[in-house]
Order: structure tokens, then sequence, then C-alpha cells
């Protein structure tokens, strides 16, 4: 009895919420980023600037369209990502980040908020897109989490799309690479055998690893999802994994909270669990979704001293993101809102 009052109660709340929120709730939405760091003004021309801008809008325009026609956030995740990973400007897929020894190691991870299913893989280096090889580990195999060589032979199996290593090459990032290896005093290796440099007029290296992706979304079914994708951080050694693959850690979902994920230096993310402990704010306090994402980045992740920022999303269409450096490429947009595609601190 008290069982059945308790479950009377709880529905009876949902239903004042939806109440409450139908006015204002969207009918689908999403928000994405592109990596934060040390990211100013005074060290963007504008042609960097209005290159990472078209990038961020042209993923709006993906996942957008997905959504608009009723597909799920999971396909407008996969939209997003797949066309950011084969972007060089970003850090994941073509244009990641080189490891000590020269090579690109790629991380992923996918979450369904309504089933609580996901997918990760870790270390890949062949598989044109990890955010693909990471949905089908959620959906074709009983497994959550797989790991270099198994996690392609398995993407194989699936007929995803391999490359050689050198396809992700990037002139800008091998550059990175050299100026981290250089500082270190460690030697610098060979580059990828058929590497090529892109144009001399690519946009310029940045700091030594933004750009891993990410993208929460609400769909139409108002099912929730997060997809993350990374190159990790440059120069990173003995298979070093951060938390973009790690689930709780960079990315997570569940209808009954939010959906997140997460950019920055991964070693903080997975020992605060950042994406987990936002959605367990917002399950458990009863938080808004901004508050609770700056309770863990703002105050939890900067007391720690890790540096980064989270994109999220809750089934009732908040939208947050929250970060402690001075920029995060991020961008947000709902059915019927203007999309806002912002860079610096300043910004909205
Ligand atoms: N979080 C990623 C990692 O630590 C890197 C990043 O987001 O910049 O692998």
């Amino acid at each position: 009895m008290k069982r059945l009052s308790f479950l009377l109660g709880a529905a009876a709340a949902i239903a004042l919420s939806t109440a409450a929120n139908a006015a204002e709730k969207p009918r689908w939405a999403l928000v994405i980023h592109g990596g934060a760091g040390i990211i100013e003004r005074k060290d963007m021309d504008a042609a960097t600037e209005a290159a990472y801008r078209k990038a961020m809008d042209a993923a709006v325009a993906r996942g957008s369209a997905v959504l608009a026609k009723g597909g799920t956030s999971l396909d407008a995740i996969e939209a997003v990502i797949t066309g950011m990973e084969d972007d060089p400007l970003f850090n994941a897929g073509r244009g990641a980040v080189f490891t000590a020894d020269g090579r690109n190691e790629l991380d992923a991870a996918i979450m369904d908020g309504s089933n609580l299913k996901a997918g990760a893989v870790a270390g890949v280096t062949r598989t044109r897109h990890p955010i693909l090889l990471a949905r089908a580990v959620m959906d074709k195999s009983p497994h959550v989490m797989m790991i270099g060589q198994g996690a392609e032979t398995f993407g194989q199996t699936q007929g995803l799309e391999q490359v050689p290593p050198s396809f992700f090459f990037t002139q800008r990032r091998w550059d990175q690479l050299e100026k981290e290896l250089t500082k270190r005093g460690d030697p610098i290796p060979a580059k990828p055998a058929g590497a090529v440099a892109e144009a001399a007029d690519a946009p310029k290296p940045d700091d030594h690893r933004f750009g891993t992706v990410g993208v929460v979304a609400l769909d139409a079914k108002g099912n929730i999802a997060a997809g993350t994708s990374t190159g990790g951080t440059t120069g990173k050694r003995w298979n070093r994994v951060g938390d973009s693959p790690i689930i709780g850690a960079g990315n997570y979902a569940a209808n009954d909270s939010c959906a997140v994920s997460g950019t920055g230096t991964g070693e903080y993310f997975i020992r605060l669990t950042v994406a987990r402990e936002i959605c367990a704010l917002v399950q458990y306090k009863g938080m808004k979704l901004q508050a609770a994402a700056d309770e863990v980045i703002q105050k939890r992740l900067t007391a720690l001293g890790g540096d980064g920022g989270i994109i999220a999303i809750a089934p009732d269409g908040q939208m947050a993101w929250s970060f402690n450096t001075s920029g995060m490429y991020r961008a947000m947009a709902a059915d019927g809102v203007a999309p806002v595609i912002s860079i610096f601190k300043d910004e909205r």
C-alpha cells in the first residue's frame, strides 16, 4: 500500500511537472561542444574563429535536421559527431591529437537515456568513425566497452569503415606534438607512414588538446542521449585513456535525470565522475540542470584543480553548459529557438 501511494505520488509529480513545462518544453533540443581550454580572443585570428563558428553551425544544422524530422536523439548524435570526426578542426577522428609515439588513439562513447544502454571504445587507430563503433558496441554486442585491436576487429564484423592510420594525420596536430615533446625533452617519433600535410592556410595550432567533441540531445519522443568522441591529450603515453569513453565520467544519459558530455583534463573528470555527478544532483537533490552543472564544474572540478567543461540537457528541455576555462566551442539549438553559437567566456 505504501509503495502504491509512493508510485501514485511520483506519477502525480511527473504529471504536474509536465503540465508546468508544457508551455516552454521544446519538441526537440540539442547542445554541442567542440572542446574546452585556453581559448582567447587575443590569440585567435579572424579566419580561425570564422572556421570554428562555421563548423559549429554545420554541426547544429546536421543534428537539428535529424531531430526536426522526428529522428532519435541517438541518430542526431551520430549525424553531428561523424561530421565533426571528419573535420580536422576537432580533436576527434581526422585531426585527433598524437600520442608520444606519433599515433592517433581514439576514444568514444554513446549512451541512451531511455534504457541506460551504453557503448564505448578506447584506443582505436583504424576506425574512421569511433562514435559509430561505440554505437555498434551498444546496439550489436552484449558489452559496454571494447578497446584497441579487439574493438576494431568487432567493428570490421559490423562493416564499419576502416582507414589507414595516416587518414587521421594533420600537420597542425603534429606541430603540437613536436612542441609538447620538445618541452618535455623527449624524442620526436617518425610520422605515420603515408602522412600528408594539409594546405598551408589551415588554421594555426592552438592549445595542446582542444577539440574533443560531444553532443547531448532530446528527441520528439522525449528521450535524451549523450555522445562524445576524442583523440585524448597530446603526447599521451602507455595507452592512457581519458574520461570520454568512461560511462559516468565524460559521458552519461538517463531519462530520469539528464544527459552530459564533458571535455577537459580527463583524469579529473574520471575521479569526480563528473557526468553522473551532475545527473545525481538533478535526480536526488532536485537541482535545476544549470545549478547542478555549475556545482560540479565551477566548485568541485575547480577545487580539485581540474580544467574543462560540460554540456547537458534534461528531458523537460532544460539545456546547460558550464566550463572553468577561458573558452569552450559550444552551441545550442531547439525547436522554434534560434541556435546560439559561442566560443569565448564572455559570450552567452
Ligand atoms: N577529456 C579528453 C581526455 O582527457 C580531452 C579533452 O576533452 O580535451 O581524453
